[in-house]
């Protein structure tokens, strides 16, 4: 390659602006795509820096206007450097263009304005504002939120009052006024400390804690496996303070909906304006300012969803990854990263020490730590005296069928509701339905079909066939079990969190209940407000998908119900039962935080799978030999990397072909490798706001195969004219 596209300013808010440079011949070998460059810009005359963002063989311009690239000096690892290495690697394995992995790597300058620093104090004492509370009417949640948290800490940053509290500024004026509050604005240099910790951590913590310390300044990977309850924040603010110590700085990954305000007070309290946060929906600009602020020295945490995780901290000395195992640490735009894998690749980089924690480690990690690539530490048990784990009960829906219940609320169910409002404690139900409906299964002996070659469930389509999404098995469609010849061997379609909402308010008719899924959560943080409403008393039934499951303590919840627990076993996805397991497991641990025991009951039409009898019995390893052990008789991963190409177009004859033609391509490609092609086939979605898709698999034991299959059908995209869209998935 002679030439090489360079960008002079990765920060510039238009990326797409590279500038040509010929390759000197010395140069050669060290250009590549990511590398440093020192290059002649403009009428300037001093050499500036920039990055090769791609190679090609031929000139854009006349050659000879064209200038030479000065010099690709050794990458000094500076946080730039670093983050372009991070984005190049990052587009290597999960496809895309180094543009897409810069912009999500390196937010794009902003002007922004200087925001002055405001906190807000509690401004009466404790016992008045305790009454002014008690005074609150019910429809005043969210002073009651604020009011509640004023309590408990003195003294709160702005942004997080107006942001997670969602208080209004003229509600904070009002009561300022009224003496409650006052809105002090604080120097720059005037900061909080935070008071540290406040917990003496058990054995356990203390074993694990000192373990994590140990390495730090090192590196190395540590799966943090307690059970909810058990302590694992502690350990993580322990080990915090320890490499703030040191003088580095740590990022905390936190799943966007365990970010509560409760988590982020938290934080703050131990470690005052140290602390920052990110979250998804912040706009570019302030994104842009926390990055500015971190490479300043001004922060030492950032806590945020995935996107955090590229902070540019010059010493980055500890990341800590909770609930590990949540899918939401993958990202759903190009490039598909996933967030733990990146954050061990960015540990690396710098020698930082990572921590993975959860409840329920995705069998990814967990495989890891029997490699012994990863160390485990475990939290076995909760860490409040006095906290119990809940008992767990299955409740096998074909018993309630034969006996002429078709509610979907069991006797045994309906029965423990009842006790709990009695009692004045709460309930929460959940349905884990998740990705689409459609798989068939019998509701009187629980038979799910199956495909014979995958091991996947088959799904209904209206043509009056099952079908199955990963290679294209078909078969008709009849209205008989095939195992039992019962007539309820039917598709599953919605059974929605309303109707469910319906039939609890019919039988429960005293009951206050709360209803929490996609449709009442339409504003951003309106899930917040629902749970605070919830965790304080204002209702008796919290129905809702598995967002209700998640990362929010409610000591006064005592009975947990999963309504169809094997809903989320037909999806047909190769680690539906790992999400089955994750979800029951969670729930679970929703259930009697605190001294009063608690109670799950599952019901399923499945209850001899051992998705649901692991889950009921908190039996994680249980779990792990028996699912890890149906990945190795299919290859799928952990155990063999997959890659999975889906190809879009609005035509459909047109993609059928282009797909054919990859699919030669492909299989061309690996010919001498250890790996196995399959597709093109139908996707779980087929078609999507009028776009066709279909999709092509390809497992291997080694992801360089994998890469080198990726490149070829991206440049083989790039090359066909008119020709599919593609995306990729990496694992
Ligand atoms: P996890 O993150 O594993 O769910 P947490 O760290 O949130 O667990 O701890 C659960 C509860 O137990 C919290 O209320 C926490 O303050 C308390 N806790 C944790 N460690 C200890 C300890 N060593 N002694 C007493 N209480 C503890
Ligand atoms: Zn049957
Ligand atoms: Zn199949």
């Amino acid at each position: 390659m002679a030439y090489a596209d360079i960008i002079i300013d990765i920060s510039a808010p238009t990326l797409d602006r590279s500038f040509q440079y010929g390759i000197p011949a010395e140069l050669q070998d060290r250009a590549e795509v990511g590398s440093p460059v020192l290059v002649q810009f403009g009428s300037s005359k001093t050499p500036r820096r920039g990055y090769i963002v791609g190679l090609s063989d031929k000139p854009k311009l006349d050659p000879w206007k064209i200038k030479p690239i000065l010099d690709i000096p050794k990458r000094d690892m500076s946080i730039e450097d670093s983050l372009v290495e991070l984005a190049y690697r990052i587009k290597r394995r999960y496809g895309g263009s180094l543009y897409d992995s810069l912009r999500t790597v390196i937010p794009s300058r902003q002007k922004i304005a200087s925001v002055p620093k405001r906190k807000i104090r509690r401004a009466m004492p404790k016992g008045d504002l305790q009454e002014v509370l008690a005074d609150l009417s019910a429809r005043e949640t969210a002073k009651a939120r604020l009011y509640a948290a004023l309590l408990e800490t003195e003294e709160i940053p702005y942004e997080l009052v107006t942001g997670k509290l969602k208080i209004s500024k003229a509600a904070l004026a009002k009561a300022e006024e009224e003496g409650i509050l006052t809105v002090a604005e604080l120097a720059e240099s005037e900061s909080e400390p935070g008071q540290g910790l406040t917990v003496e951590l058990n054995d356990e913590q203390l074993a694990a804690a000192g373990a994590i310390a140990d390495s730090l300044g090192h590196g190395g990977v540590f799966v943090l496996h307690g059970i909810t309850g058990s302590g694992k924040t502690e350990v993580y603010l322990s080990v915090i303070e320890k490499a703030l110590a040191e003088g580095k700085q740590v990022i905390v990954l936190i799943p966007e909906i365990a970010l509560t305000y409760q988590t982020v007070l938290r934080f703050y309290r131990c470690f005052g304006d140290r602390v920052a946060f990110v979250h998804s929906k912040m706009p570019a600009g302030e994104r842009y300012r926390m990055h500015e602020r971190a490479k300043e020295g001004k922060i030492s945490i950032m806590i945020g969803p995935r996107s955090a995780l590229f902070t540019p901290f010059p010493d980055l000395g500890l990341i800590i990854v909770d609930e590990e195992h949540e899918t939401s640490y993958r990202s759903e735009l190009t490039p598909r990263y996933h967030a733990v894998n990146v954050a061990v690749e960015r540990a690396e980089m710098c020698g930082a020490t990572v921590v993975l924690g959860s409840a329920t480690p995705s069998l990814e990690t967990y495989r890891c730590c029997e490699t012994g690539e990863y160390k485990l530490l475990t939290l076995s048990k909760r860490a409040k005296d006095g906290a119990l784990l809940p008992r767990s009960e299955i409740i096998d829906l074909r018993e309630e069928l034969k006996a002429k219940n078709y509610s979907v609320i069991s006797r045994r169910l309906h029965k423990a509701i009842e006790e709990r409002l009695a009692r004045h404690e709460q309930v929460m139900l959940f349905l884990n339905r998740r990705g689409y409906a459609g798989f068939v299964s019998c509701r009187a002996c629980g038979y799910i079909a199956k495909c014979p070659h995958c091991d996947i469930s088959l799904t209904y389509h209206n043509d009056g066939t099952l079908q199955c999404h990963y290679c294209g098995h078909r078969v008709p469609y009849k209205k008989a079990c095939p195992e039992c010849g019962s007539p309820y061997f039917l598709p599953f379609g919605k059974s929605g969190t309303q109707k469910i909402e319906e039939l609890v308010e019919k039988e429960f008719p005293k009951a206050r209940v709360l209803r929490m899924d996609a449709d009442t959560t339409k504003a951003a943080d309106d899930y917040e407000a629902i749970l605070s409403d919830f965790a304080e008393g204002r209702g008796d039934i919290l129905i809702g998908t598995q967002m209700i499951v998640k990362g929010h303590d409610f000591p006064n919840v005592t009975l947990v119900g999963a309504l169809a627990a094997d809903l989320s076993l037909g999806v047909a996805d190769y680690a539906c039962a790992e999400r089955t397991f994750d979800l029951l497991a969670q729930a679970a641990g929703r259930a009697g935080r605190d001294r009063i025991p608690g109670e799950v009951i599952i019901q399923t039409y499945r209850p001899e799978h051992y998705a649901i009898t692991t889950a009921a019995d908190s039996d994680y390893h249980t779990f792990y030999e028996t699912e890890i052990r149906y990945r190795k008789s299919f290859g799928y991963p952990p155990i063999r990397h997959m890659l999975t190409i889906v190809g879009g177009h609005r035509r459909e004859a047109a993609l059928e072909k282009a797909m054919e033609e990859l699919g030669g391509l492909v299989r061309d490609t690996v010919k001498t490798a250890d790996a196995a092609v399959i597709g093109p086939t139908l996707p779980q979605m087929p078609k999507k706001n009028d776009m066709y898709f279909r999709v092509i698999y390809v497992k291997s034991g080694s992801i360089e195969t994998l890469i080198t299959v990726k490149d070829a059908a991206e440049s083989w995209m790039h090359q066909a004219r008119g020709g599919a869209g593609l995306t990729f998935d990496m694992d």
